[in-house]
């Protein structure tokens, strides 16, 4: 009973293939014809194209040939006839004039006479007979064209009879004027249509195909092939033939007509000049004949196809029941043996499984060593290297029996030391390392190859006495961090050293004097007039300068004195043991040498430069005093009217007063919160869509007006006011995001002072709790500052902090230490690559190596970059270029405030379309 309920089965499959068999036949054979059929249509619409150009052409050049003659006539008219009184017959109603116009028509066929009319409409002179019959000739349509218009150029009259010969001919006429300019009559070529029978008929036509010529009006002046009815002028009728002559030519399908005509396809050409135009039609019946046949061709396929399917199918199926039967009967017996060999199998099969399990387990671990990107020795318990992959051979250069197995850890480690593998160790380091000795603690170090590369190699011991040894090339990030040490510590301009490099070297220069007991000057330079330089020449001309002021400092200062830019235009120099007459000296002399006049650019610029002197001992005895003292120095320099160094009297205190009266402006400003916060979208690198906002704090002094952060931020942090200013700010930019109608995050800035606060886990903890805000929302952006202090309970913060979710990101990343396998140690999300280097990015080769560097690097350390300080659309595609996740800048959004990026982020939410729920919930 089941078997024949299958058959049944596998006979509704076979008819339903035939049936779907047969519909792809039709579907096939439907689309193929109607393919070919527009093929026949552009073909002959192509054909027609190429037909009338080739005709308008010809067409042209005989009525051009015509016009000639006539526009030569009536150039000798306009010379010889004086006025319209005089008239045209005195001169042209000669025989001699005769004699001219029958020459002027030789070699012309089409022409079959030249005739010339008078004003008053009678003919003065004609070719065919002289003297002339005084035809009267005014009722013609050129001569009243000419009468009454002012047409200048070529009229081509309708077919008319011809009154000498009555034959049926079109006349090509133009105007005479006198030398007046007054009208004196017409000159007209009687043009014989039947000339142009010969190159329609050259062209070689095709069964259904025909021409016409035509007047701009419609009527028609000739058709070809000759129809018995030629002679009756006809117009062309339809508007599809008006519509294309007014778009200068061009093709249309015109249907077919109630007198029988069937459709037809219909090319028009002009010829320009004479309101002419050539009509090139084939009939579709014409056209699509072959079409036809083909069709007929494919429909038999078709047909032919489905029969033979369906004869297969009947055949199928009866088949199909012969087979099941005949099977039926052998299954039932080897039903039986069947069940006896499987108990056998079922045996084998355990059997072979398990060890295919233990082949396939050492397959794979021997693949994933091969592949593994990392070399790796295990060495066992005597010492001997019992496991290995190729990459540890090709990263330790060793040969290749070397790691084949079996082969002792000392054996290599003695090649290794004969190699002079451990050379750029220190010595410290060479006491534990290189010594082939097997750890008994877990060790990570880097070591620099004698071929130049970096490995990074880490040793774990094994429980037996042996060891799992790592090598990873770490070379780039290491050639990276080398650049990066460099540019954190020198000026990428000028190549001194940058405000950051000058700190650590004066911190060193300053321990020396102490203990040597020396002096030691600091002179605090500021150029006079850079900025109208600047603004003058444009910042290319600006670099230069600064590049060749530096050059000239540094000849006038010694090799172990220092040397640096501070940023913009300040520059700084150390006088290792200088006092305050070398000081004195060295200043005069950097005057002159910076006055100087420079040529750059083909400008000649010139700049002078003011300058702070502070000795140590007698000016301060740290860092910051002799620094601050120099400043205000320096700020003397300036008020005493520039170009001119001044040392440093501790009567000096303008800068420190104007310190003091801020600061107590901004403890007044903390209690009256008198600030508010403006926020910057961050984006994404590819949509630039807002991805966060960063809150940027913002006073207003009622006197002083707007202050900038970077002058009040730093006194508050001096001050200890951050802390107060700082949580503000943090639960007011959360709150703000908690109301924002898309869930973008919140960057916050985070002061170093804040992060010691021990209170600070549990106020953002509540705080977010009060607002609402999910921690996932919050970004903090952390200095680089923070991180050189009291490492262990900064990151135990930082990894709280990063298990409630929120992001932890480290912001002006490239302008302090930035020691990036120091940065490993710290759980950061994200780096924001400072401003700075996104200034010099298109000019400047360096810095394109550096944030290229930056990225790579912080991108193998799984953090998600942001580029600061976008300011033009050239940073944004390099930005793009090299990867870089999302920007911030003046090119994507100013800071602005916070109903602006509430009224903003409304707008987008609106737009989306899952807009309505998402407002609701967000309202
Ligand atoms: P920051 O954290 O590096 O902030 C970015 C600064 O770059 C902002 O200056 C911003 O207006 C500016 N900026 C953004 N895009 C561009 C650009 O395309 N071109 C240029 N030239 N500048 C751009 P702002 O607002 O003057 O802030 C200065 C600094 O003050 C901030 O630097 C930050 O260190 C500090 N600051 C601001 N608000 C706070 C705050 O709430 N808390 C703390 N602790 N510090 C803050
Ligand atoms: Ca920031
Ligand atoms: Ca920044």
């Amino acid at each position: 009973m089941p078997c024949i309920l299958a058959e049944k089965r596998q006979a509704r499959r076979i008819r339903r293939g035939a049936i779907a068999l047969v519909l792809l036949l039709i579907a096939v054979g439907a689309s193929s014809a109607l393919i070919l059929r527009r093929a026949a249509v552009i073909e002959t619409q192509n054909d027609l194209r190429r037909l009338s150009v080739i005709l308008a052409e010809q067409a042209a050049q005989s009525f051009q040939a015509a016009d000639r003659v006539l526009r030569a006539v009536a150039e000798q008219v306009a010379q010889d006839v004086a006025s319209a009184e005089e008239g045209i017959a005195p001169d042209f109603g000669t025989q001699a004039a005769h004699i001219a116009l029958a020459r002027r028509m030789e070699n012309l066929p089409q022409v079959e006479a030249l005739t010339m009319v008078g004003s008053d409409g009678i003919s003065v002179n004609a070719t065919r007979v002289f003297p002339s019959r005084r035809t009267l000739l005014a009722d013609r349509s050129y001569f009243r064209h000419f009468a009454e218009t002012d047409d200048r150029g070529a009229f081509v009259s309708e077919l008319v009879t011809n009154r000498v010969n009555g034959g049926r001919t079109v006349y090509l006429a133009r105007r005479l004027l006198a030398a007046d300019d007054a009208f004196v009559g017409v000159v007209n070529a009687a043009i014989n249509l039947n000339y142009f029978n010969e190159f329609f008929a050259a062209a070689g036509f095709e069964d259904g195909t025909g021409v016409t010529l035509a007047r701009a009006d419609g009527s028609v002046l000739k058709r070809f092939p000759m129809s018995p009815d030629d002679n009756v002028a006809e117009r062309m009728l339809t508007p599809a033939w008006y519509t294309t002559t007014a778009a200068g030519g061009g093709g249309y399908r015109s249907p077919g007509t109630a007198d029988g005509r069937g459709p037809r396809f219909v090319q028009v050409r002009p010829i320009p000049g004479f309101g002419l135009f050539i009509n090139a039609t084939r009939q579709e019946a014409e056209a699509l004949a072959r079409w036809r046949q083909q069709a007929v061709a494919l429909t038999l396929a078709v047909l032919f196809g489905s029969l033979l399917t369906g004869l297969l199918a009947l055949l199928l199926t009866r088949q199909f029941a012969l087979i099941a039967r005949s099977h039926r009967r052998i299954e039932m017996d080897s039903m039986a043996l069947r069940a006896s060999e499987a108990r056998l199998r079922d045996e084998t099969t355990a059997l072979e499984a398990s060890e295919e399990r233990l082949t396939q387990a050492t397959q794979i671990l021997r693949t994933t060593l091969e592949h593994m990107n990392q070399g790796i020795i295990l060495v066992d318990g005597q010492g001997i290297v019992a496991v290995s992959n190729r990459r540890a051979g090709l990263l330790l250069d060793l040969p290749g029996a070397m790691l084949a197995g079996g082969t002792p850890f000392a054996e290599i480690n003695a090649h290794q030391v004969r190699c002079g593998e451990f050379e750029a160790l220190t010595a410290a380091q060479r006491k534990t390392f290189g010594t082939g000795r097997l750890p008994v603690h877990e060790t990570t170090y880097e070591r620099r190859r004698p071929n130049g590369t970096t490995l990074e190699i880490r040793s774990v011991p094994l429980p037996d006495g042996g060891m799992v040894r790592t090598y990873t090339d770490i070379t780039a990030r290491a050639e990276a961090e080398g650049m990066l040490a460099l540019a954190a510590s020198h000026d990428q301009l000028t190549g001194l050293a940058n405000r950051n490099g000058f700190g650590q070297r004066l911190d060193r220069a300053l321990i020396g004097a102490q203990r040597g007991a020396t002096t030691l000057a600091v002179l605090c330079l500021d150029l006079d007039g850079f900025k109208a330089v600047n603004d003058t020449y444009g910042h290319e001309v600006g670099d230069l300068l600064l590049q060749r002021v530096a050059a000239c400092m540094r000849d006038v200062v010694r090799e172990d004195d220092l040397l640096a830019r501070m940023g913009g235009d300040e520059f700084s120099v150390v006088l290792a043991q200088g006092d305050a007459a070398r000081a004195a000296q060295v200043a005069r002399r950097l005057l002159d040498a910076v006055r100087q006049p420079h040529l750059l650019g083909g400008h000649r610029v010139m700049v002078g430069v003011s300058i702070g002197i502070a000795v140590y001992p007698l000016d301060g005895g740290t860092v910051e005093q002799l620094l601050r003292n120099g400043d205000a120095a320096l700020y003397q320099a300036k008020a005493g009217g520039r170009n001119r160094w001044c040392a440093y009297a501790s009567d000096v205190g303008d800068r420190e007063r104007h310190r003091m009266a801020l600061e107590s402006d901004l403890r007044d400003a903390v209690e009256q919160r008198q600030f508010t916060l403006a926020y910057q979208p961050i984006c994404d690198v590819i949509t630039t869509e807002p991805v966060a906002f960063e809150a940027l704090l913002r006073w207003t002094h009622p006197l002083r007006g707007a202050v900038s952060p970077g002058e009040f931020v730093p006194l508050a942090e001096q001050t200890g006011m951050i802390l107060d200013l700082g949580r503000w700010a943090l639960e007011a930019a959360c709150a703000e995001a908690a109301a924002w109608a898309l869930p973008v995050r919140i960057a916050v800035n985070l002061s170093p002072a804040q992060f010691r606060d021990p209170g600070l886990l549990d106020f953002i903890t509540d705080m977010l709790a009060r607002t609402g805000l999910a921690a996932t929302r919050l970004e903090l952006e952390l200095t680089e500052g923070l991180l050189l202090e009291q490492t262990e309970g900064v990151v135990g913060v930082m990894q709280a902090l990063r298990d409630l979710g929120v992001r932890m990101v480290l912001d002006d990343f490239g302008t302090a230490n930035s020691n990036l396998s120091y940065l490993r140690g710290f759980p950061f999300d994200a780096v924001k690559i400072d401003r700075s280097f996104l200034r010099a990015l298109s000019s400047d080769r360096q810095a394109r190596a550096l944030v290229e560097a930056m990225l790579t690097m912080s991108r193998a350390l799984g953090l998600d970059v942001v580029g600061e300080g976008v300011e033009t659309q050239e940073q944004l595609s390099m930005l793009r270029h090299l990867q870089c996740d999302r920007v911030q800048g003046y090119l994507l959004g100013r800071p602005e405030p916070a109903e602006i990026a509430r009224e903003g982020l409304w707008q987008r939410a609106a737009r989306r379309p899952d807009a309505g729920a998402r407002l609701a919930a967000a309202g």
